[in-house]
């Protein structure tokens, strides 16, 4: 059988690594993705403040793929046609060539099983002047945009030891993005490194964020049990603000982005604008543009794919409202409905909806965040999909026999500032499940067992320990399957 996984990102590699562990010799694996490197996301955030390289985050992909025997094409897949052609009824995916002489030559591949795990579209153009490339703002997105964005912010130390004082603008570039953690992070970050130099003095920071409110990070916030107390995500957020001097608007929807200047709407319906001399949004993400056609050359990526150019899977699309959302409307097999070969996962799958409310200006335009997909379900995703097709393989059955529903599982997130093993610092958070289920958990929705939230150097330990544990594991050093997702 020849099994393709579209995308070496964290949930591809994990699905591709898996699947040919499962499979062995008899079965063909390839994974088809632009870049030759493969990227430990999570650590962008220290490439951004310049406390590692590229090079810290980063390995090439084809030797790991040679030495598990697994096909690597670099290159950008571009549609999948799930009932093959006229002539000859096979599935194939084209694909066009990023690397080597035959960039921008495009082939095709055939399949029995396809895992799509195309991760997102950075939609810097859904605001104008948002982005490193035609805009004004910086990213940690990729680690090429975490290095230039690092060269800029030690200008930025350069010019306040200078004398200088400096505004610092940190979130979300519009109105629905998701991934509000990397950019929280991110801020921290600044604001250690900041004080490192002995110049935090001379800086304002300002939390920019589409949030209704502090500790939203696209999970409609969460509950923390301390000190015996029930508190909310927003207090514990707002305390970490307030102890480290950082302003927060949220609400806010960016609408254009100047050199010197951000302006927003607000849900309360404030338009203004925020001075800015150093910015790092996060942009809204898409699917990345993946067409499918029939036997008979007809479009059906509207069949396959949500609007917003994520892949339909086993979830509930039907259009609710907030109250009816339920947990059973996340998928859990990442099954196409239309072809049971093809598979979702990671960024790429389209969540039935958000999990924080959608709230809406007055003009319509939604300020509200889309659900995260971080980087530990991604991964689990790719192991359930890869035990799903390899008993698929092995019994000839049409049903997927593992699942990772998002609302049966847990999610860390380790916001860690700092490099040192004592200098560091963290702000540590867990939360059960990801999409909350208030029949289970009443009134807050999820365990205040598992939902956790911690500040400390532990936290910090623990992400540098996921740094260096995931990069040998995605090496496929010796062992690398007992490291957990
Ligand atoms: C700055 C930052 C910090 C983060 N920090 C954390 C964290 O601390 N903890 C956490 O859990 N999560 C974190 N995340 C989220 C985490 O990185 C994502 O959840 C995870 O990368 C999603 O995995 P994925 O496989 O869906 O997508 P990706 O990892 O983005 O992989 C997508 C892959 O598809 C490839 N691709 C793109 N287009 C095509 C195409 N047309 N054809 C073929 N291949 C294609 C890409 O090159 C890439 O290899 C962070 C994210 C960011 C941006």
């Amino acid at each position: 059988m020849k099994i393709i996984v579209l995308g070496a990102g964290v949930s591809g590699h994990t699905a591709a690594t898996l699947l040919k562990r499962y499979l062995g010799k008899k079965h063909e694996v390839t994974v088809i993705s632009p870049n030759s490197q493969w990227n430990w996301i999570p650590s962008n955030i220290w490439v951004g403040v310049g406390a590692m390289k590229s090079q810290d985050v980063t390995f090439p992909l084809k030797p790991v793929y040679e030495k598990l025997k697994i096909n690597f094409i670099q290159a950008k897949a571009l549609s999948i046609h799930p009932e093959g052609n006229s002539v000859e009824g096979k599935s194939f995916v084209t694909y066009e060539h990023t690397a080597g002489e035959r960039t921008g030559k495009k082939e095709n591949l055939t399949y029995d099983f396809c895992i799509n795990a195309t991760g997102p579209k950075l939609n810097f153009g859904a605001t104008p002047g948002l982005g490193p490339e035609e805009g004004f703002t910086h990213s940690v997105c990729t680690y090429g945009h975490a290095e230039a964005a690092a060269r800029s912010f030690k200008d930025a130390i350069l010019r306040m030891k200078a004398g200088e004082e400096l505004n610092f603008v940190i979130g979300t570039g519009h109105g629905t993005c998701t991934c509000q953690g990397a950019a929280f992070e991110y801020l921290f970050n600044i604001d250690y490194e900041l004080r490192k130099e002995g110049v935090r003095d001379k800086a304002k920071l300002l939390w920019i964020s589409n949030e209704y409110e502090l500790g939203d990070f696209g999970m409609g916030g969460m509950h923390l049990e301390r000190g015996g107390y029930i508190t909310s995500s927003k207090i514990f957020a707002e305390s970490l603000f307030t102890e480290r001097e950082v302003q927060w608007k949220t609400k806010a929807h960016v609408t254009k982005v100047e050199k010197d200047k951000i302006h927003f709407v607000t849900l309360d319906g404030e338009k203004s604008f925020v001075k800015t001399d150093f910015t790092m949004l996060i942009p809204p993400f898409a699917g990345v543009g993946l067409k499918a056609f029939s036997k008979s050359e007809e479009d059906i990526t509207e069949k396959m794919f949500a609007p917003n150019g994520m892949m339909k899977v086993d979830a509930n699309y039907v259009s609710k409202s907030f109250e009816e959302w339920n947990p059973n409307d996340w998928p859990k097999s990442y099954q196409n409905p239309l072809y049971p070969n093809v598979f979702a996962i990671g960024i790429a799958f389209a969540p039935p909806h958000p999990i924080s409310k959608v709230m809406k200006t007055k003009d319509g335009i939604q300020i509200s965040p889309t659900p995260p997909r971080t980087g530990m379900p991604s991964a689990t995703m790719g192991k359930a999909v890869a035990k799903s097709i390899a008993d698929m393989i092995r019994s000839g059955k049409k049903n997927p026999t593992h699942t990772a529903s998002m609302a049966e599982m847990g999610a860390a997130c380790v916001a860690s500032a700092g490099k040192g093993l004592f200098d560091g610092g963290a702000a540590s958070m867990t939360v059960y499940p990801i999409v909350p289920d208030y029949q289970k958990y009443p009134k807050i929705g999820r365990s205040l067992r598992y939902t956790t939230g911690e500040i400390g150097l532990a936290g910090h330990w623990i992400k540098t320990l996921l740094h260096y544990m995931f990069l040998y594991k995605a090496k496929g050093n010796f062992g690398w399957w007992i490291i957990p997702e």
